[in-house]
């Protein structure tokens, strides 16, 4: 009845506003509604809550609390929940999205920046738009080809597509509307993040710190794709104004925190905005999460700065409150100053009124649980800091903040001699959304459980040339050799928990621990349920209030991305997409219980009832023997260890084990011919795979010294029991 409702009612408003002031012909619109397709605006998200059979945007409402009013499916109800129906997506690797349902249709992306539009109701496809993202743009990301989702907005599809475009598609028929480059293509600048409209605006951010970038966000026009405002959230190198919306705050107050040299005048000094950009229709106002340093080490990227709080690097890290209509500078909060660890503050972020105004009114307040382990509760309006308590293990403050808000930092996170800091980079919670149930009063938090991370701050590592670009030894994180066990080590480093937060109190309420890290989004339902995917391949709903694991479904692939729910015919559905991929995956292969194959992306959907039968997952087919005798020698071995830790760990994964998502270099016949590995390496006759040539960064001796690393890591493995000993071990062994 609403689909009906919303469809006459949007056809009537948009032609009063096509007609002006002539009332004379209403009649006529209402007599013959055409059924607009994705007839959603800004009025109708943020009435939300009136259709919760929806998901009209990626967090499910302006307030990305990702929490449904939708109960059908509850804990009385969830043993008969089953799969009603899969769809398999084009290519394989990672899957983050959020699909947004609007009127029976979903739209979801998936690896590559493919845009789907599916009947919600069965699966079947309606459309495809495949953007062609080069393997060549594929390089410039730091963490897969992924991609969070789509806005939807009066009869359009919005995508950020990987290789800096936002384009507009025709949600009727995947056809591109408006197409606009939203960055300069000769630098790293990847999209990953979903984009969000409001009112005539969508709104889009970037990636790129690792790689070495300046960040911003930039709002076009709906119809016409007219650029609308653009802030910066770093300062021009040459602190000039650039004719952004940005350069009266720079000039007030961000210029002074950086200094006049170092990494940051060449390298964009990093502060992307890659995921979080959140409406405040209340104060409308946008608030975006900003990123951490580029390059992360701040006597690389700022050196004639320090911790006293002179050199902030304004507005890394920070949460940043911009005027909806003009992108002027609202307020901020910067959680990490001087960020030196990878800190990003893009974590998603949501509004909710909790108790905690005079004698417990109703305050609007942001909550984030960025990478730095703190759970931040500022309120909306003004920026002011409520409250910000650890909600994981960490030790680069002492956990508390002195009385301007500031963490107090401890000597060794500063000085970095060796400090296992925690978190890592990996953050105490990544872009894996959390959700909020305004019953419990709780918020469920994906959390890793600290992985330490020595951030290594030498001579070596302020030169390095490595295509990632963080002023670190990238090899030093981690140990030299392949030691005996390291599979086991590994897997010690990895861990996670589901933790319910409660706000008001500032503590845990429950925790759910989980022996790996990178487990997926949550959702929260009035049926008292929190749905999770995890590490393991599973789809789990726990109880709200106590987090009790109460149903479980295995998947093809991990479920990162967060579920959504929404109701057709009186029927919920849930939907979670599943995959193999992105950073954590590829990069610690080694923590996986054995490696996986490269399954395609896919939408699984449930229902209560659902019998739809999963496939079965594809069987590892991989003959793990070194295919050629060991060659090089400890100099070799170490300098190969160093660049490929530098270059090549992100995809082929630490000690080069991989997760089986990208071809493990090990038992691999390119890394067993000099010429074979030169052509891929040095030439990139891979390019169209994503492998660029790497000759602008290592030289050749360096190439073959990679080379002989990956032998020796394969001769270790069999050493270790991990492999099969070949035939020639004999021979060469002699
Ligand atoms: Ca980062």
């Amino acid at each position: 009845m609403t689909y009906l409702k919303s469809a006459i009612a949007v056809a009537l408003s948009s032609f009063l506003i096509a007609c002006g002031s002539d009332q004379s012909a209403t009649n006529e619109a209402v007599e013959a509604p055409s059924v607009p397709v994705a007839a959603v605006d800004t009025d109708r998200i943020k009435n939300a809550a009136a259709e919760p059979e929806m998901w009209l945007t990626y967090g499910g409402s302006y307030d990305e609390t990702r929490h449904s009013q939708l109960g059908q499916i509850n804990g009385d109800t969830v043993q008969n929940l089953g799969v009603d129906w899969v769809f398999e997506m084009d290519k394989p690797r990672g899957a983050e999205a959020t699909p947004v349902v609007v009127d029976g249709v979903m739209y979801v992306t998936g690896s590559w920046s493919i845009v789907y539009a599916v009947d919600a109701r069965t699966g079947e496809e309606l459309w495809t738009y495949d953007p062609k993202v080069s393997g060549e743009d594929a390089a410039k990301g730091c963490c897969d080809v992924v991609n969070r989702g789509v806005a939807v907005h009066n009869g359009k599809v919005f995508v950020g597509v990987f290789d800096g475009r936002l384009e507009a598609l025709d949600a009727a028929t995947g056809d591109v509307l408006w197409s606009n480059v939203t960055v300069d293509q000769s630098k790293p600048y990847t999209i990953t993040g979903a984009p969000r409209v409001f009112k005539d605006k969508v709104i889009v951010g970037n990636s790129g710190a690792e790689l070495g970038v300046r960040g911003y966000v930039t709002a076009y026009n709906v119809e016409t794709g007219d650029l609308e405002w653009r802030f910066y959230t770093v300062p021009n190198p040459n602190k000039e104004p650039d004719g952004a919306m940005s350069d009266a705050i720079f000039a007030e107050l961000a210029n002074d925190s950086w200094g006049d040299t170092g990494a940051w005048t060449t390298d964009g000094g990093g502060g992307t905005v890659w995921d979080s950009i959140v409406y405040d229709t209340v104060n409308d106002q946008v608030l975006i999460g900003v990123g951490n340093g580029s390059p992360w080490n701040a006597s690389v990227r700022d050196p004639e700065g320090d911790f006293g709080g002179d050199y902030d690097n304004l507005f890394l890290s920070s949460i940043l409150a911009l005027d909806a209509d003009t992108g002027a500078y609202r307020w901020h909060y910067q959680g990490t100053p001087r960020d030196q660890w990878d800190f990003t503050a893009t974590a998603q972020m949501m509004l909710v009124d909790l108790p905690l105004g005079e004698d417990g009114a109703p305050r609007r307040v942001v909550m984030q649980a960025p990478k730095n382990g703190f759970f931040y509760v500022v309120d909306a309006a003004d920026g002011e800091l409520i409250s910000a308590t650890p909600f994981a293990q960490q030790n680069w403050t002492t956990g508390e903040l002195d009385e301007n808000g500031r963490p107090i930092l401890v000597q060794e996170a500063i000085d970095l001699n060796g400090y296992a800091v925690m978190p890592g980079p990996t953050g105490a919670h990544n872009w894996h959304p959390m959700s909020y149930n305004p019953d419990t009063g709780f918020v469920y938090i994906p959390t890793n459980v600290a992985l330490p991370y020595v951030y290594a701050s030498n001579e070596a590592s302020r030169n390095a040339k490595s295509i990632w670009n963080t002023g670190y030894d990238a090899g030093m994180a981690w140990a030299y050799e392949y030691p005996k066990g390291t599979i086991a080590y590994t897997q010690t480093l990895d861990g996670g928990s589901l933790v319910a937060w409660d706000p008001v109190a500032a503590e845990p309420a429950w925790i759910v621990p989980f022996p790996q890290a990178f487990n997926g989004g949550t959702l929260s339902t009035d049926g008292g349920l929190v749905f999770q995917g995890n590490k393991r391949g599973e789809f789990v709903a726990y109880d709200a209030s106590t987090g009790e694991r109460v149903w479980s479904q295995r998947l093809v692939g991990d479920a990162a991305a967060a579920p959504m729910t929404y109701e057709l015919d009186g029927e919920q559905y849930v939907s979670v997409l599943s995959g193999w991929g992105n950073v954590s995956m590829m990069i610690y292969g080694a923590a996986l219980e054995k490696p996986v194959t490269q399954e395609p992306g896919r939408i699984v959907t449930f229902k209560l009832g659902g019998d739809a039968e999963l496939p079965s997952p594809l069987e590892y087919l991989v003959d793990e023997t070194p295919k050629t005798a060991l060659v090089g020698d400890p100099e070799s071995w170490q300098l190969g260890m160093q660049r490929f830790a530098e270059n090549c760990q992100f995809c082929h994964g630490a000690y080069a084990i991989s997760s089986g998502v990208i071809p493990d270099l090990r038992w691999s016949d390119v890394s067993a011919s000099e010429e074979i590995w030169a052509s891929v390496v040095r030439d990139g006759i891979l390019n169209d795979n994503g492998m660029v040539g790497f000759s602008d960064i290592i030289n050749d001796d360096e190439i073959e010294a990679i080379r002989k690393y990956v032998i020796r890591q394969a001769w270790l493995a069999v050493e270790n029991g991990n492999a099969q000993a070949p035939e020639l071990a004999a021979a060469a062994g002699e």
